[in-house]
């Protein structure tokens, strides 16, 4: 199926207040302006310098996602024009995010990623960590990031029901982080790929990250 149908279809099957993010990584910015011309607009990608040089050749009405792990070295790249930075994972990070946002007078939507999967790899927060830190109350300081919900990437496995859990407790926990330390603006529960966004959304996802159903394979040799 070509690009613009499988986002057709994919939009005629999320329900209302389910964003598609099109994760484009790897893949060329004219693959992009397909999905861009079946109406797309917001795409995901992982690597800051592959997102700073689509951004710099594609449509400025594209919001542009980061996925992937941010190191802090990369932050000033895209902080002038990132929509949003799913993958926070650090004390240091948020606060690399929030220097850069002010010096080019930006605040910047980031969504605090925990890890639910049970791979050693798996990037992001243990939930206890992260109450913790914000138990501590310093990320109050932060002027130029807006807290906008959590992001995870569930375990890879073919084993239906642990997928569900991670994500229920996901779900759980965003719940529980709203109410105690942000306002109704963290809403966003960033969860869902392709081989699992249906069990994230009847989980209450209202993001999911979609790349290979929509762009196909990665050739990850084409890009060393
Ligand atoms: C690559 C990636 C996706 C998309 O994965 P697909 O299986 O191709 O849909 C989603 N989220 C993150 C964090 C990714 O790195």
């Amino acid at each position: 199926m070509s690009i613009e149908s499988e986002i057709q279809r994919l939009r005629a099957a999320l329900p209302e207040g389910v964003s598609l993010v099109a994760v484009s990584k790897t893949h060329p910015a004219e693959a992009i302006m397909e999905a861009y011309r079946a109406g797309q607009r917001i795409f995901g990608e992982n690597r800051p310098q592959e997102m700073k040089a689509k951004y710099d050749v594609l449509p400025k009405d594209i919001e542009w996602h980061l996925i992937g792990h941010l190191q802090t070295n990369k932050v000033k790249l895209i902080v002038p024009f990132v929509a949003m930075i799913h993958s926070v994972d650090s004390d240091r990070l948020l606060r690399e995010i929030d220097r850069q946002a002010e010096r080019c007078g930006r605040t910047i939507d980031v969504l605090l990623e925990v890890k639910i999967g049970l791979e050693e790899s798996k990037e992001g927060w243990d939930s206890a960590a992260l109450i913790a830190w914000l138990e501590e109350g310093s990320y109050r300081t932060l002027q130029h990031v807006r807290f906008r919900g959590v992001m995870g990437v569930a375990t890879n496995t073919v084993d239906r029901e642990e997928i569900r859990r991670e994500f229920e407790s996901l779900s759980r926990l965003r719940g529980e982080l709203q109410s105690r330390f942000f306002d109704e603006r963290f809403d966003r529960l960033s969860m869902g790929m392709t081989s699992d966004w249906e069990l994230a959304v009847a989980a209450g996802s209202n993001m999911v990250r979609i790349g290979s159903l929509i762009f196909g394979a990665r050739d990850y040799n084409k890009h060393p």
